[in-house]
């Protein structure tokens, strides 16, 4: 059995959560077994993950689970494999899946692989994951030895596909231990999408010679709803806020565009942005190694090519 831990933000489902249950359906379709989906805490309409192809939805509600506590979140998981007999865990790879898949693995005595980025080979008994490694600069196969297996997956790494209908969600009881931790108050930035969750990225770099002259950046950016990035020495010398860094000491990053102008494209930038979907490159040099890993490039002055893709976005959209 496979057990998809899909998790709700402020009782919603992203798209993340229906790739991790869409993964788990190949996944025990290859193993020949059913796929299940588990939900911890508040989550609307979590039957709906039938449509991706859990056969069945568990739900896990309790004081314990209000807020995220990583020994809780553990017990809570790696209790409801055990109830169900769930051998293969599937994580999606944020910040909760990252924390938890080491724990889940310790718990249960596992083999465990963050990060997958493609369904597992399974052959000859042999359950083998794909995973990123070297800030994405090269790929590692994982042969998982153990008997549960915990794994991670990377977000945009395949695409969602609806395979059933939604079904009854079903309760779950599981013995959970006290929380260790409390979290007082969560505050969101208003009305942006946290980088490592955005679907739309806009970025700039030293090419924009002084913080003045952002306006080109998050007027792009608004017209297209996107988040805003930037590159390190930018945010090094105070031009951007630092949680806007992007790249190998920064936020990784895997939305479905990268519009990065005035960016060079060093090896450290691209290992935490080049697993992005569409790569759009502005830069007035055309020898800029940035457009390499383009999958569009404009050679040109990003002062007067980005307001005139903002004036046609905006006027594309009416
Ligand atoms: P530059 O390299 O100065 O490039 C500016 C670009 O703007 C140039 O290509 C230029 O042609 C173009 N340009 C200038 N004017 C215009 C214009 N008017 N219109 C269009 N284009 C224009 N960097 C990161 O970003 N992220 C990291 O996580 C990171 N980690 C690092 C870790 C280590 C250990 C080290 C050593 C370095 C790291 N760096 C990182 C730094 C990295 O090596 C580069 O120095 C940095 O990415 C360069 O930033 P940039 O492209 O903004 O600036």
């Amino acid at each position: 059995m496979v057990l998809v831990f899909a998790e709700a933000s402020n009782g919603k489902f992203k798209k993340a959560a229906f790739e991790a249950v869409t993964y788990g359906a190949k996944t025990a379709a290859a193993l020949g077994t059913e796929c299940h989906a588990l939900t911890l805490g508040e989550a609307d309409a979590a039957g709906e993950l039938g449509r991706y192809g859990a056969q069945k939805v568990y739900h896990l509600n309790a004081p314990e689970l209000a807020t995220f506590d990583s020994a809780v979140y553990t017990a809570a998981i790696a209790g409801a494999a055990q109830a169900i007999g769930a051998k293969v865990i599937v994580l999606m790879h944020n910040s909760t899946g990252k924390n938890l898949v080491g724990r889940l693995a310790a718990r249960l005595e596992a083999g465990s692989a963050p990060g997958v980025n493609a369904l597992p080979k399974v052959e000859g008994g042999k359950f083998t994951v794909r995973k990123a490694v070297f800030s994405g600069k090269a790929f590692a196969e994982v042969e998982i030895l153990t008997d549960y297996k915990i794994i991670s997956l990377a977000g945009n790494s395949i695409p969602v596909e609806e395979s059933g209908a939604a079904v009854a969600v079903e309760s779950l009881n599981v013995a959970l231990p006290a929380p260790k931790t409390k979290v007082l108050e969560t505050k969101r930035a208003e009305g942006i999408t946290p980088l490592p969750e955005a679907e739309l990225v806009v970025s700039g770099g030293r090419g924009l010679k002084g913080p003045e002259n952002w306006g080109v950046i998050t007027d792009l950016a608004d017209a297209l709803g996107a988040t805003t990035a930037c590159s390190r020495p930018v945010a090094d010398v105070h031009w951007r806020p630092h949680h806007e860094h992007v790249g190998q000491t920064g936020v990784a990053i895997r939305p479905n565009l990268y519009i990065a102008a005035g960016i060079s494209g060093a090896i450290q930038h691209l290992a935490g942005v080049n697993s992005s979907k569409t790569i759009v490159v502005i830069n007035k040099d055309p020898e800029a190694p940035f457009f390499k890993a383009a999958d569009y490039g404009v050679v040109g002055d990003l002062f007067e090519v980005l307001p005139r893709l903002t004036e046609a976005i905006k006027k594309h959209k009416g």
